[in-house]
């Protein structure tokens, strides 16, 4: 298997030109251009209905055998992977395992060879029909939001494991990247997530692709490697030639094509300043989140699938502020029962090492839906505003068993370590009430049958997502353990602005003074109850921000992994006097901007001690 270097289809244009991709993992190289070329597998007949099915199921059957042995080999390099990438190549790998044996795609092909096809064809056949499946399943409404994205990378599997069987029917090879000069910036039209595993991401400056996108396995899987990457960059192919120049900018997904002097000039500045950005970042992990005037705070991360844990271990975040579970019930047919939620939340408490894991009960309903709970009934019912209507704790609570299961669950691990069971959507102190009892319930239950549970159980405490809720904040906590303030949706129903939608996109401000002084409320009354708060919406990973809700009286943040480091420095510089004063003149501004011009002018003052 060689990286071949072919020439463009189009001759490549002199002179710098700039490309608009997906930016996906951030970074920015400077370097030249190894185009690697995937040799194609030759035409399949597909219209073939004369095949010897015992002669094509042999067929099958050894591309299989190859497919699986070459997935062993992926999975042998997994250890020189860093331990991101390890968790996100491995958890693929194994789907890719699973569809290999005595799974439907089997089935389904099999099926197809029974018709006298060529085994390329019903491979071809039966992955896409699969695939299509997967993003229009029939007789139900195209998956929406992050079910779109889920839809959209379990048709990539399908495809990509079709792909992989037609080259094993064919005997065509793949590429390697070995070959490739050391420095270069891997080009090529598409870049599968076995492709992206192969890469040394100590040879490798960059990446950039033709297609793709920022969602996929390829996305998480280049960001785990920490290489910079834009993908979808169209025209790229046409531009690019042998050994040509170029620039990538990861972050904002520009590709400079033979970038001018002058530019390249910047681009290394900006290499080197990006490597002491990194290098300073890391060094943060280590130290505490500890305001310039002495005080400490809490930083977490927020973690939606287990495959983000190694990114929390490696950001120095201090446990986790909040797991969204929804996970559990996406890509999925199936409810997850307790046994399965508890192999699941062990291994997350456990990788915490005692630091604290705050689990967030399910919240479907508004945007977010899932497969497993519309299978049995449990849905949005198409309501015309399903934000307002049945979601969160309002969902669960019409659907006891799957709260009962999910707090079994957590209490059954939460002998791992320190866990927090957080509810969501509440507005009423009855919602909070009834889940109380129903958790003392689950609990006696437990007990009862002898499995081992902490006594007392772990706190309950509820997200402040609602104006109701921030405002009965005093009369909420006498039953909460704790606050988590979610200012994605406490400002979409503060500014009744839907926070999915790109028309109000102008009107949804979390640093709305309507919004902080919801928080300030909130921080308030937590304070006087003797109740933790958080702030855990995605405020919280905005550095500018941070020392203004820590001004609000907010002690605890939790963030996407990504944020820590930055936030954590943001804080350092910070002291509680100026911190104080801004939310002062914040809670008296008149509107978002004035708010977010004063928090850069405080950054700014910060980063230029001098100038003032
Ligand atoms: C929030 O609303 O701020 C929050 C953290 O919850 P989610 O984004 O999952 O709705
Ligand atoms: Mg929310």
């Amino acid at each position: 298997m060689k990286t071949t270097e072919r020439r463009p289809k189009q001759r490549p244009r002199a002179g710098e030109v700039r490309l608009e991709g997906q930016p996906v993992s951030s970074g920015v190289a400077i370097g030249y251009a190894a185009v690697a070329h995937e040799p194609a597998p030759p035409p399949v007949d597909m219209a073939r209905r004369d095949c010897d099915p015992a002669h094509e199921r042999t067929r099958l059957h050894d591309a299989i055998s190859r497919s699986v042995a070459q997935l062993g080999r992926l999975h042998d390099r997994l250890a020189l992977l860093p331990e991101d990438g390890q968790v996100e190549i491995g958890s693929l790998l194994e789907v890719y395992r699973r569809m290999l044996g005595p799974s439907r795609l089997r089935r389904g092909i099999e099926a197809r060879l029974e018709q006298g096809m060529l085994a390329e064809a019903a491979v071809m056949q039966e992955t896409e029909t699969l695939a299509a499946l997967m993003l229009a399943p029939p007789g139900r409404p195209a998956p929406q939001g992050e079910d779109a994205v889920a839809a959209r990378r379990r048709a990539g599997e399908f495809r990509e494991i079709g792909r992989r069987l037609v080259r094993n029917l064919s005997g065509t090879p793949y590429r390697s990247f070995s070959t490739l000069p050391d420095g270069a910036i891997l080009v090529a039209e598409q870049l599968r997530p076995a492709d992206a595993a192969l890469i040394d991401p100590s040879r490798i400056a960059a990446v950039v692709t033709e297609e793709g996108g920022s969602t996929g396995h390829t996305a998480i899987l280049l960001r785990a490697l920490g290489i910079p990457a834009v993908l979808a960059a169209h025209g790229l192919l046409a531009q690019v030639g042998r050994r040509t120049r170029l620039v990538v900018d990861g972050a904002t997904g520009r590709v400079i094509v033979r970038p001018s002097s002058r530019m390249a000039a910047a681009a290394r500045v900006e290499v080197a300043s990006y490597a002491r950005e990194r290098q300073m970042l890391g060094r943060l992990r280590r130290l505490p989140a500890r305001l310039s005037s002495g005080e400490v705070l809490t930083l977490q991360a927020n973690l939606e699938i287990p495959a983000e844990l190694p990114m929390v271990a490696q950001s120095g975040a201090a446990g986790i502020g909040l797991l969204r579970s929804e996970f559990l019930f996406m890509n999925t047919d199936t409810l997850p029962d307790e046994e399965l939620q508890e192999a699941i939340y062990l291994p997350l408490i456990e990788a915490m090492a005692g630091d604290p894991v705050t689990i967030r009960v399910v919240d479907w309903g508004s945007e977010k839906n899932s497969d497993a709970l519309s299978r049995v009934g449990i849905g949005n019912g198409g309501d015309a505003n399903p934000a307002l209507a049945v979601r969160g704790i309002r969902l669960l609570l019409q659907h006891r068993t799957l709260l009962e299961t999910q707090f079994a669950a957590i209490l059954r691990a939460a002998h791992a370590g320190p866990v927090r069971v957080l509810l969501p959507m509440v507005s009423l102190l009855e919602e909070l009430q009834a889940a109380r009892e129903i958790y003392a319930r689950v609990g006696r239950r437990l007990r009862r049958r002898g499995v081992k549970i902490p006594d007392p159980l772990p706190p309950l405490g509820i997200m402040i997502e609602t104006p109701a809720a921030a405002l009965m904040t005093d009369v909420l906590a006498q039953e909460a353990e704790f606050l988590a303030i979610g200012t994605n949706d406490l400002t979409m129903y503060t500014l009744a602005a839907d926070r999915a939608a790109t028309d109000v996109a102008a009107l949804y401000d979390p640093l709305h003074p309507a919004v902080l002084r919801l928080v300030r409320m909130t921080a308030d009354a937590g304070l006087r109850q003797r109740r933790p708060v958080s702030v855990c919406g995605e405020l919280a990973s905005d550095p500018q921000a941070v020392p203004l809700l820590v001004g609000l009286g907010v002690r605890s943040f939790s963030m996407h992994a990504s944020a820590v480091p930055r936030v954590k420095r943001a804080i350092r510089a910070a002291a509680m006097d100026d911190c104080r004063r801004m939310a002062c003149r914040a809670l008296e501004a008149t509107d978002g901007q004035e708010v977010r011009a004063m928090l850069a002018q405080y950054a700014y003052t910060l980063q230029h001690p001098d100038d003032g």
